[in-house]
């Protein structure tokens, strides 16, 4: 979907030559009369191309929306970009939102090395410095940085003896590309300290956005044609439909908040990331935009001078599908050996099953296990697990890691959420709104009754001590980085407070293996009552 933003941008900056198209000097000599002005195209004078949250995803993936169809991947991406460039026949920078590297096996293996050689492969410019980007030491990033081609931006972050910026931490960079200055400040999450392993950011301090943007905004105004703010701060939107013209959809989160703390209009887009959405909004006289997360997402985001009437910002998020491009020959091959190197990690054994444990019907094994693997690593009273989350049946006899990364693959977070017993209540309530309960749990049982409305389904809950909820007492719930989030329609959880319990959703269920005795029994008791099943 292409929405237009009707934006004037001419007031914004000095008005910025086109750049001139192509001629073939061969026909120069007659010079012709130049067409009258009311008939000259529209003329786009720069192109922003931008991802976000990439979180090592090397490879294509199909995803829930995508019909089975594969999305992104390295490879892919790459000539989705340069496509893209070529087919504006304008000027182009590429940005990148932060999170680039952690999330993969094939990335995190190698501490996001190829990770950074795809983003040098796609031509980046410029990232903002993502949460995820300190998960293996600020160490560790500088020397990501240092074999990276583009800069990474944040002018929000500061050492907390000095007050001074880490020499490694620049707020903004200016790129000049033909005759166009396009300068880009990067923000990094403020929220980082909470959202990444405390003791990789010590003696950090991650500030307000809106303040660090505007310290730097005039010298930044004064150097460039274009300023553009590389957030790795988010926001979730309304989805707007069936209205003509589709107006801007209302969002809220972090970004939204810090462009209504900018003067109106006074950056010409803004690039936002960590949520994972998709968003293509204007708050503030400020367009925004994300691109999902996983290269599952291009913004494109184009400056256009419009004769008549001035300037405007047209963006979209184009979905790169992995079979539309020729996959990048020199890319795949940057990639093999990294693919390589996890072979022997990928065919390790980490159990033994005594069967195949399949997803068949509304509760099963397979997910009576994860989430009791979440709730003993997190330590928490009860876990939660999204049947969304659990993407492969486990064979029988030898499971090796590469079987549990298919069954859980996203590399999410775990995470042991503070909730009051009215919102676990509520989480319940979700995940029985549907036709069939859409989770697993570990730590309680439940009975619903799927005759009755939405939202009053659950008949009773009841604790592994035997207690009800008590809807005044707060409980530890165990839960994948995704649900404390609000992902899968989990609401309820998000902004909930919250502790990163040190690793990943699949870590702690080979964490969880090895303490049990071997062969691995999943647990056959029943959890999720359904009135009327007559089991
Ligand atoms: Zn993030």
């Amino acid at each position: 979907m292409r929405v237009l933003l009707a934006l004037l941008i001419a007031a914004q900056h000095p008005v910025v030559p086109a750049p001139s198209p192509a001629s073939d000097t061969a026909h120069d000599v007659v010079v012709a009369p130049a067409p009258p002005p009311v008939s000259e195209p529209d003329s786009t004078v720069l192109r922003v191309l931008a991802i976000n949250d990439f979180h090592g995803a090397l490879e294509a993936r199909a995803w829930p929306w995508s019909n089975g169809k594969l999305v992104g991947g390295a490879a892919a991406l790459k000539p989705w970009l340069d496509s893209l460039a070529r087919a504006c026949g304008c000027t182009t920078v590429r940005l990148d939102g932060g999170d680039e590297m952690q999330g993969t096996l094939l990335s995190n293996f190698s501490f996001g090395l190829p990770a950074i050689a795809a983003m040098n492969a796609f031509g980046i410019d410029g990232a903002a410095i993502g949460n995820h980007e300190f998960d293996w030491s600020v160490d560790t990033l500088r020397a990501r940085m240092a074999g990276a081609k583009y800069r990474f931006l944040a002018a929000n972050i500061t050492d907390s003896s000095s007050a001074a910026r880490p020499e490694w931490a620049e707020p903004w960079t200016l790129i000049q590309r033909g005759r166009l200055k396009v300068a880009v400040i990067g923000l990094a999450l403020r929220a980082t300290p909470t959202n990444t392993a405390s003791w990789n950011v010590r003696g950090l301090v991650f500030g307000e956005g809106a303040a660090a943007v505007r310290r730097v905004l005039p010298r930044a105004r004064a150097a460039a044609d274009f300023v553009i703010v590389l957030a790795h701060e988010g926001a979730f939107c309304d989805v707007v439909t069936g209205q003509d013209p589709v107006p801007a959809p209302a969002c809220h989160g972090e970004i939204v908040d810090i462009a209504r703390g900018l003067d109106s209009g006074s950056v010409d887009l803004i690039v936002s990331g960590h949520t994972h959405s998709l968003v293509n909004t204007v708050v503030n006289g400020i367009p925004i935009v994300q691109a999902r997360s996983s290269g599952a997402g291009i913004a494109v985001v184009d400056f256009v001078r419009v004769r008549g009437t001035g300037g405007e910002v047209r963006a979209h998020i184009e979905t790169p599908y992995a079979d539309q491009v020729q996959p990048d020959a020199a890319l795949a091959d940057t990639l093999r050996p990294y693919q390589r190197a996890i072979e022997a990690v990928t065919s390790r054994s980490v159990a033994h099953s005594k069967i195949e444990l399949r997803r068949v019907g509304e509760e099963y094994g397979l997910g009576r296990l994860i989430a009791d693997a979440q709730r003993n690593v997190a330590k928490a009273d009860v876990a939660i697990v999204n049947n969304g989350g659990i993407r492969a049946d486990l064979p029988a006899g030898t499971v090796t890691y590469g079987d549990l990364y298919a069954v859980q693959p996203f590399q999410n977070r775990l995470v042991r959420l503070f909730a009051r017993g009215e919102v676990l209540q509520q989480a319940l309530e979700h995940a029985v709104a549907g036709d069939r309960a859409d989770a697993h749990v570990s730590g309680l049982e439940v009975w619903y009754d799927p005759r009755e409305r939405v939202g009053h389904r659950v008949t009773k809950v009841r604790l592994t001590n035997g207690q009800g909820l008590d809807n005044g007492r707060t409980y530890t719930v165990a839960v994948s980085d995704f649900l404390a989030a609000g992902g899968s329609g989990y609401t309820m959880l998000r902004g909930l407070p919250a502790a990163d319990v040190g690793l990943v959703d699949l870590d702690a269920l080979i964490q969880y293996l090895a303490v049990l005795r071997p062969p691995v029994e999943a647990p056959g008791d029943e959890r999720v009552h359904r009135a009327g099943a007559g089991r």
